[in-house]
């Protein structure tokens, strides 16, 4: 039986060899970006104070890095919004002197909220935009963070809900084509987002709208949602200039390799 308290439990020994390996580089031919995750520890004197938030802000970049360069990632839950879970996760864990216990625990109640929205709405962006993808990261990693702050499965469920409910809409948009941008600030986003929804639950904030009735906005909101912001490429920052630019830029590199 597979022992998820376990320092060798595959999913997070992924996850963790995904925020080492990305401050170290990581090249691909075929990719927007450069490697940035090292800048938030190279810069940090420079930076806003707000330990917590820049690490989470390095974490999440490191995943997505790795992901960008076909190394080996976890899809959780999906691998545009692959960063944010692990990234807000571990990053507050390590932050706070967390061990593997707390991890593992957050990452299942992560993992309830993902089921529920498994059950509601799915992750698939093509029906119902980023709000499926960064939405339910966002959610999922506000319950987590919930959890590792010690608080209650109804506080967790209440963070989940705030959660979704400031993503509600997200479109899917991507730049030139590739999972990359606004796929990186997307998942920051939503990392950022789930630490404010959860201190707001812990707080006794009052959600207003429960997470169930929230899951049913959103898929009535991704039904709404107009087939150009649904990853077809036809809307949004997909068809801004610099998007078709750069499109047309790697399509031409492409072609001399
Ligand atoms: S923009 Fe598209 S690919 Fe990127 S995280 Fe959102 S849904 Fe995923």
């Amino acid at each position: 039986m597979l022992n998820l308290f376990n320092e060798k439990t595959p999913i997070l020994l992924y996850m963790k060899t995904a925020i080492e390996k990305g401050p170290e580089g990581t090249h691909y031919e075929d990719r927007i970006l450069g490697p940035q995750a090292y800048l938030i520890e190279k810069n940090k004197d420079k930076l806003i104070p707000a330990n917590i938030v820049n690490r989470v802000i390095a974490y999440i970049t490191a995943v997505m890095e790795v992901k960008s360069a076909m190394g080996v990632i976890v899809a959780a839950p999906t691998t545009g919004a692959c960063a944010a879970l692990p990234g807000t996760i571990i990053g507050m864990a390590d932050e706070l002197g967390l061990g593997l216990d707390e991890v593992v625990k957050a990452m299942l109640a992560a993992g309830m909220i993902g089921g529920l929205i498994a059950d509601k709405t799915g992750f698939a962006a093509e029906v119902g935009g980023c709000q499926l993808e960064c939405g339910a990261a966002s959610a999922m990693s506000a319950a987590g963070l919930v959890q590792l702050a010690g608080g209650s499965a109804e506080e967790g469920v209440s963070a989940a809900s705030i959660a979704l409910q400031n993503i509600l809409g997200l479109v899917y948009d991507p730049v030139a084509n590739r999972v990359e941008w606004p796929c990186l600030g997307r998942n920051v986003m939503a990392g950022v987002n789930a630490i404010a929804s959860a201190n707001m639950a812990l707080a006794g904030y009052d959600e207003v709208v429960p997470l169930d009735e929230t899951l049913e906005a959103m898929r009535e909101v991704g039904g709404l949602m107009h087939f150009k912001l649904r990853c077809t490429g036809l809307g949004g920052l997909s068809v801004t200039p610099t998007s078709k630019k750069i499109h047309t830029e790697l399509e031409q590199h492409a072609k001399k390799e």
